[in-house]
């Protein structure tokens, strides 16, 4: 794995699981959109943040929904007084200001939205903005990151061929579990021994994927649980508050997580 010095100071803090900071180092350097696979709460988001940092530019940041419009990322025109200004969206911005832009969950957005992005993943790097007649070149240092997690309405939603191979697609997931404990101790403040049996619960619990649980407990749930045990809530209490009811309503599969819990601590 490569050494990578960063910038001075401590950033925000993400432990890589693999190569995943030198490649989206080099797509930086060589003007490539990148799309981040992976489970919720696996530390994509994290990633993002601490590559923003790394590389010392401006993070933009739009959380995607089917309500998203190709204005609501380029920009509208208001009515102040008596006057029509335009008005900046968040991806003209990253643009203009040669920031990173992450559209997170871009699979929840509509496809007439997410073209609006293709001609800024390719070599013209541009952002035509029809209502203003503007064509704007991406600012050096704009990049566009997306986030996708595959594994979540499969069946109902997915990015079109044209658009994901307009990616570097780089695919993250729950670290190995020396890694993982290591995260949840520093994001939570529970000691090493805790941390590792948490991730080992997590481990159990994953398993259960095969007997219908949807979506399997994320690095953040763990977290969530250190830090009320952290915070003197008991063990059990809390695995069972931030872990085991989240995931699921469904009282077979609940009876089935606590007992694993019982077992464990
Ligand atoms: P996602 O965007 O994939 O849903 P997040 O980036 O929000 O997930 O991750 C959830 C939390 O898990 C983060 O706030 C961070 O505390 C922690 N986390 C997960 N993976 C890592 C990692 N590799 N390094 C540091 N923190 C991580």
């Amino acid at each position: 794995m490569l050494e990578h010095a960063g910038p001075a100071g401590a950033g925000p803090y993400y432990l890589p699981t693999g190569n995943e900071v030198g490649i989206v180092e080099q797509c930086h350097a060589g003007g490539l959109a990148v799309m981040l696979k992976g489970p919720t709460g696996c530390g994509k988001t994290r990633f993002v943040e601490h590559m923003a940092w790394r590389l010392g530019r401006p993070l933009i940041t739009v959380s995607c929904h089917d309500d998203l419009t190709a204005s609501d990322l380029i920009g509208r025109f208001l009515i102040r007084h008596d006057d029509t200004v335009w008005q900046d969206g968040p991806l003209t911005r990253a643009v203009r200001e040669g920031a990173i832009c992450y559209l997170d969950e871009v699979v929840e957005a509509r496809q007439d939205t997410i073209v609006v992005l293709h001609p800024l993943t390719d070599y013209r790097r541009i952002l035509p903005i029809d209502r203003t007649g503007e064509t704007l070149e991406a600012a050096p240092g704009f990049q566009l990151v997306i986030s996708y997690n595959p594994g979540y309405q499969r069946m109902l939603k997915d990015l079109k061929p044209s658009t994901r191979q307009r990616f570097v697609a780089i695919e993250l997931g729950f670290p190995e579990a020396p890694a993982e404990a290591a995260i949840v101790s520093n994001e939570s403040g529970v000691e090493g021994g805790t941390a590792m049996a948490l991730v080992e619960l997590a481990g159990r619990l994953r398993s259960l994927r095969d007997r219908g649980l949807a979506e399997v407990p994320s690095t953040r749930l763990l977290i969530a649980a250190g830090r009320l045990i952290a915070s003197g809530i008991g063990l059990r209490e809390a695995c069972n508050a931030a872990v085991v009811a989240p995931l699921s309503d469904d009282p077979t599969l609940l009876g089935a997580m606590r007992e694993l819990v019982d077992a464990m601590f």
